[in-house]
């Protein structure tokens, strides 16, 4: 109780100065609206503040105060909210519809208004997208107090001539994991020394969100709830203006725009967004950041070409997308080369470059609202430019894939007609610049050495095969994929069912199925029967389910098949008899049944989040399988007797000799190894199988030609791989591939894993392809002694078990619907790979 005591003294005595130090200078602020210190209790900087609390603040100033709203734009996969608060003069608050109809005139290339200077200019002040890179969250608390409070003329000046929007934090559940994290180990004296437990956070860290994604990559993916809520908010509003804060290194500075000069150039944007508005803002930052005597620096480092970055979208929708990254104190006070560094004063220059980004924004309103208007018509000219009309597409064995893919391109506005099985996205429409991003397909760049991603034509990831065309043949516009696929419903057996393995949620349906106790099996070659309405003919990996063999009665069969179909809108057909039209007869030995899959992933040091992640969002959202995800820390005390097929991402294993053996006894057994990215070249180099890397290993004798010491990073950058597509040859007859039909599928390979094809005939599943390259940045050196040379996809024998080795992760961002099958063919059917011994 004492020490109570004392801590609220001691925080009362630092707390006057400590505000002070952020808001002095827009004086004289209402007392009737709390400050953040009143409610929280604390001075900003003193502790990290929960999320809930934060909403909760900016939910009583929404209830205090007639410059605030506030509403809801979705919610995290922990069920946190997701809020934007609206803050403006009243006068704009009451009228906001309004503002909105005749913002939004800007934005419609057919129409011409020119009342620049009357609409308030609409900014987006968006923090805290990594949720360790905390400073900026609590800024958002001090700038929606300044401009809720502050009656400074300034301010008031700032309220009538824009509409603010505060996003307080985009990644709630990351900012919460390392809230938790820094406000467990806080020290009282705070401990400065960067060992502290407090500056370093375990496995998974709080960058990313439940799952483990990374958000600024989600805007043009859009796969997470926190990146969907924020798609539909953003197309509702169009804001000029966008912040994007981060946090980098504790020996660092503070950066913001313009980015790395030759890496800013982009072949779709207008030069005007990176060049005049990048340089017009990143003047007025140095200004502000001057007064406080802050250090700073621009135009060394970052690229914004890669289209699914916060500070990235909103160029590519007439805004102004702003990157700041703050040093970070990673906690709340940490020793650096420069001194010490506190969490408080890295919340000081956030907060000062958001203010100044509202200043900067209101000084040049007309400019940024010609410019958005512009960035609209040009999209129409540029497209009639074009030789292309349009693309189409569309996959009628896998409805539900098309359907992801429609839905990615509803949620960016883009435009989509619909003829029969056949979609086309016409050029000539408002967001032409989406459509480029999506379809798109790029050999030059003006950049060799990538922050991110190369490649990102999204119909590629979603494995669409598309093409451009001159001549448009529209049919219905879409406006939803509710209803987009009607199904024939399946009818009432006694004898069979057979379910199509070709469509996305096919796997989905099995697992459901097998849920319900039902036994399926898989078919291994093809054939053609008489369904109850007419002949089909199966693709390789067709499930069959017998009604005789199963539990229960036909009745509660069907009553199964018949949910199984209705939620995840997968193709099954009833037969009644067993003989077929051509191929093998259902009761062939080349349909085996299938084992119920019980999945284990290692996780924890060493392990990549990001990977995992990807695996277990794939199973949890889309294919509804439990995987049970297993620390490294606990590797040796566990026993993986429960288990029949085990993950193994990228990542860095250390594993002894006692716990090499333990997978490979585990895997001799007849279960099923899946390795991805470098975990599949540790396999190689740990000898757990009897494959090569096809890395043509350098002379060490040879003596190095001199190169320019500063050139150091570019050289050797542009030999790694920032993310490219390429085109690989597929056996689609092998289990790993069953639900393909075309044997030419792009994969997405952004690491250095280059494996031999196997020298057994029937191990090699995906090669890459003669002409590879699709999308993306690669040397060709590259291409030449490593690409051409090499496997994407083998299986290798281990015992009587398997390693399934992905050179390629095939989970991707979570994005990666074209290659998602193979993986999840791994993990369900992984007991179906005999490789033929040739000895
Ligand atoms: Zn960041």
């Amino acid at each position: 109780m004492i020490k109570k005591l004392l801590l609220l003294v001691v925080l009362y005595g630092t707390t006057i100065s400590a505000q002070d130090y952020f808001y002095q200078k827009f004086q004289p602020f209402n007392s009737e609206i709390p400050s953040p210190e009143a409610f929280l209790g604390y001075g900003i900087g003193e502790h990290h503040t929960r999320h809930d609390l934060i909403v909760a603040y900016l939910e009583k100033l929404a209830e205090v105060s007639d410059r605030a709203s506030i509403a809801e734009y979705g919610r995290t996969h922990e069920g946190r909210k997701l809020v934007m608060l609206t803050i403006t003069a009243p006068e704009n608050l009451s009228n906001l519809d309004q503002l909105k109809e005749e913002h939004l005139a800007f934005t419609d290339p057919k129409k011409s208004v020119s009342n620049y200077g009357d609409v308030p200019i609409f900014i987006n002040l968006a923090y805290n997208v990594h949720g360790n890179e905390p400073s900026s969250s609590e800024a958002a608390l001090l700038t929606a107090y300044t401009f809720a409070a502050s009656e400074n003329p300034e301010i008031l000046n700032y309220l009538k001539n824009a509409v603010i929007f505060i996003d307080p934090t985009i990644n709630p559940d990351g900012r919460d994991r390392h809230t938790q994290w820094a406000n467990t180990y806080q020290g009282n004296p705070e401990v400065a020394d960067p060992q502290d437990v407090e500056h370093n956070e375990y496995w998974p860290m709080g960058r990313t969100n439940h799952y483990w994604f990374d958000l600024n990559r989600d805007w043009l993916l859009a796969i997470n709830p926190e990146s969907r809520g924020k798609l539909n908010w953003y197309h509702q509003w169009y804001p000029n203006v966008v912040t994007d804060f981060h946090e980098m290194g504790t020996q660092s500075t503070y950066f913001f725009e313009p980015m790395k000069t030759n890496a800013s150039y982009d072949p779709i944007m207008p030069k005007e967004n990176y060049e005049d508005l990048n340089t017009l803002f990143g003047n007025a930052f140095s200004k502000s950041l001057d007064s406080i005597g802050s250090l700073y620096f621009t135009k060394e480092v970052f690229d914004g070409t890669y289209p699914g970055y916060g500070s990235s979208y909103p160029d590519l929708q007439g805004g102004l997308g702003l990157l700041f990254e703050q040093a970070s104190s990673r906690g709340h006070r940490q020793t650096t080369a420069f001194g010490e560094i506190t969490f408080a004063f890295t919340i000081r220059n956030q907060y000062v470059s958001g203010i100044t980004t509202v200043k900067t924004a209101v000084n040049n309103k007309e400019y940024m609202r010609k410019y958005q208007q512009k960035f609209f018509k040009s999209a129409l000219t540029n497209a009639a430019k074009s030789k292309v009309k349009g693309y189409t597409f569309g996959d009628v064995h896998d409805k539900n894939r098309t359907k992801a893919f429609i839905d990615k391109l509803l949620l960016h506005k883009i435009d989509v007609y619909r003829s029969g099985d056949s979609f086309t996205v016409p050029t000539q429409q408002p967001q032409y610049r989406m459509v480029q991003t999506m379809f798109e397909t790029y050999e030059k760049y003006r950049d060799s050495v990538y922050y991110d991603a190369s490649a990102w034509s999204v119909a590629n990831f979603y494995n669409m095969k598309y093409k451009s065309v001159n001549t448009l043949n529209l049919g219905d516009k879409i406006t939803e994929t509710k209803n987009l696929i009607s199904i024939s419903p399946v009818q009432k057996s006694n004898y069979a069912y057979v379910m199509d393995w070709d469509d996305y949620n096919a796997p989905a349906a099995l697992v459901y199925l097998q849920k319900k106790g039902i036994v399926a099996s898989s078919a291994a070659k093809l054939f053609s029967i008489k369904t109850k309405n007419d002949t089909k003919k199966f693709n390789y990996g067709a499930v069959l389910v017998p009604v005789s063999l199963q539990k229960e009665d036909a009745a509660s069969v069907y009553k199964s098949i018949k949910e199984a179909q209705e939620k995840f809108e997968v193709p099954i057909y009833a037969v009644d008899s067993g003989l077929s039209l051509e191929g093998v007869d259902l009761g062939s030995g080349n349909i085996s049944p299938i084992k119920k899959t019980r999945a284990v992933m290692l996780i924890g040091d060493g392990v990549s989040s990001y990977e995992a992640g990807e695996v277990w969002h794939l199973l949890d959202t889309r294919v509804h399988m439990p995987i049970t995800k297993i620390p490294m820390r606990n590797f040796n005390k566990v026993s993986l007797d429960k288990y029949n097929t085990m993950v193994m991402v990228s990542g860095k294993y250390n594993l002894n000799e006692k716990q090499m053996s333990k997978i490979k006894d585990w895997t001799s057994k007849g279960n099923t190894l899946i390795t991805i990215g470098t975990a599949s070249k540790w396999a190689v180099e740990k000898k757990l199988v009897k494959e090569k890397l096809s890395k043509t290993e350098k002379d060490s004798t040879q003596i190095a030609v001199r190169k320019p010491y500063v050139d150091a990073r570019e050289n050797i950058g542009k030999e790694s791989l920032g993310g490219v597509i390429l085109n690989v040859d597929l056996d689609i007859t092998h289990p790993l591939a069953y639900g393909y039909r075309d044997s030419n599928i792009p994969v997405y390979k952004n690491n250095s894993v280059w494996l031999s094809p196997s020298k057994n005939s029937y191990a090699t599943v995906a090669k890459y392809s003669k002409k590879p390259h699709i999308d993306g940045f690669i040397t060709e050196k590259n291409m030449q002694e490593n690409i051409l040379n090499s496997a994407s996809l083998i299986v290798s024998k281990l015992g009587s078990g398997r390693v399934v080795l992905f050179a390629d992760n095939p989970n991707f961002r979570g994005s990666w619907y074209g290659t998602n099958r193979l993986f999840l063919n791994a993990l369900i059917l992984g007991d179906k790979i005999k490789i033929p011994s040739e000895d």
